[in-house]
């Protein structure tokens, strides 16, 4: 099938990869030329397991290639995939511009019937929007359908998540569009499901809302468990083993961040508002998680007091691990509050280096090694709970300290562990370990 996918960010990009990879003809658009140039040379915009290696194959076996000119692709594709970026608008709604661009591209460009589909997480409502667009722009009538067909990877397993999606979500206006787009998953062999297209839209929105619950329910425990001296992790894995529960999203620690959750939890509560329904639930989840990172801050000012001429070293900058994404990582609130009060921090990422070097603070210091971000500091902050760090030389980071106090953001570590090596140990919703003790 030829298939034009419209933006090369995450979704554009692993999306087109993986169908390219299933024998499909894929043409992926961006507006970015630098973006198109490097992806032409072989070079990958972001860090993702597995991406590069299906890229080069499938670029090799001429099924998938990369182009600016968003007219000539669709006028070549059966389906075109909308995956640009739907950012938040100062005030929590959904900025639909580069959407927009597209359809109206879209329109002005269809000379035959066309299925639009979009993978951009949207506001019910947008399906029809996208519609009009099209409608208005076009140069005479030409039939054409939109699709909802919502995107549920993850970044870091984005590869993983989309040859085996827990389902596949697609709304359509009727079951024979649906068609073409199960016919194009088929392969997958996955289970999918038809609905129409603002209830698909909805459905990206409410998972994510409720994952994001989760998440932030699990936290507001955490809180509880500090101050009633109870270790939120046995409270998790008692209340995850609960069938109905599930443990998955129940991890006490610094929040959710990354491009999706607060965008999207956001988005609904402002959706929700303009149809006349508060939606205090998810207010609060939203307010919970906002308070994370200073709450975390306000343990490492408790123990350190006074903060001010004290070296940090902040281990994990990208938003959770196995991704160089920092957008709205819980690492930038910290350290700029930590630089506020008066501490130096010296950083170290596995893999988002680079990519934090334009979102940090100039005073920040960056480091090779976990090791090296540790020589001379008075503590550790661990934000990001790579692998990586799990697996960590502890008494050589130890050794390196000034002072072995670890600030554990994502209970990375066992207090008891901690106790033996003879650290001052505190994390998130569990009792610290403190000099006295050891
Ligand atoms: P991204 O910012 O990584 O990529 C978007 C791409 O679209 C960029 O390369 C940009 O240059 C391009 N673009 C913007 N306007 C364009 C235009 N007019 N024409 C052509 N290209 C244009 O975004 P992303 O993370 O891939 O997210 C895309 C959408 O998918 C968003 O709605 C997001 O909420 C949703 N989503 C993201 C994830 C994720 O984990 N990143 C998961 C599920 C859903």
């Amino acid at each position: 099938m030829n298939i034009c996918v419209v933006g090369t960010g995450y979704v554009g990009l692993v999306t087109g990869a993986v169908f390219a990879d299933l024998g499909n003809d894929v043409l992926c658009v961006d507006n970015d030329a630098a973006k198109v140039e490097s992806l032409r040379a072989g070079q990958m915009p972001i860090y993702e397991p597995g991406l590069e290696e299906m890229v080069a194959r499938n670029v090799a076996d001429g099924r998938l290639s990369f182009t600016t000119d968003l007219t000539a692709a669709v006028r070549r594709s059966v389906i075109v995939f909308i995956t640009v970026g739907t950012p938040p608008k100062p005030d929590g709604q959904t900025d639909l511009s580069a959407v927009e661009d597209v359809a109206r591209v879209i329109g002005q460009a269809m000379e035959r019937y066309t299925v639009v589909a979009n993978k951009s997480t949207v506001p019910i409502g947008t399906g029809e929007f996208v519609r009009e667009v099209i409608e208005k722009h076009q140069l005479y009538p030409i039939p054409f359908d939109v699709v909802s067909n919502p995107e549920f990877l993850r970044e870091g397993s984005a590869i993983e998540d989309t040859l085996r999606p827990d389902r596949i979500v697609i709304g359509a206006p009727t079951q024979q569009v649906a068609m073409t787009l199960l016919e194009l998953y088929a392969p997958l062999e996955r289970p999918m499901i038809i609905t129409d297209v603002p209830s698909a839209e909805m459905i990206k929105y409410a998972s994510n809302a409720f994952l994001s619950t989760k998440i932030s329910f699990i936290n507001a425990i955490a809180n509880i468990c500090e101050l009633g001296g109870a270790d939120v992790t046995q409270v998790m894995k008692g209340m995850g083993l609960d069938a109905r529960i599930g443990s998955a999203f129940l991890s006490a620690g610094l929040g959710y961040g990354g491009s999706c959750f607060p965008k999207d939890t956001d988005s609904l509560v402002h959706t929700a508002s303009g149809l006349g329904y508060d939606f205090a639930l998810l207010r609060s989840v939203v307010e919970i998680n906002r308070d994370r990172a200073s709450h975390f801050v306000d343990l490492i000012t408790k123990a350190l007091n006074p903060l001010a001429g004290r070296a940090i070293a902040v281990l994990g900058l990208a938003f959770k691990p196995n991704t160089d994404d920092m957008r709205e990582a819980k690492s930038v609130e910290v350290i700029e509050r930590l630089l506020e009060l008066g501490a130096s921090v010296r950083v170290y990422d596995p893999v988002a280096m680079t990519a934090a070097r334009r979102m940090l603070p100039a005073a920040v210091t960056y480091c090779e090694s976990p090791y090296e971000a540790a020589t001379g500091a008075d503590a550790v902050a661990l934000v990001t709970e790579w692998n990586e760090f799990k697996f960590l030389n502890l008494e050589r980071l130890r050794a390196a300290m000034r002072r072995p106090v670890v600030f554990d953001g994502r209970n990375l570590w066992e207090p008891e562990r901690m106790r033996r090596l003879g650290f001052e140990y505190h994390s998130i919703g569990r009792r610290s370990v403190l000099p006295t003790q050891s």
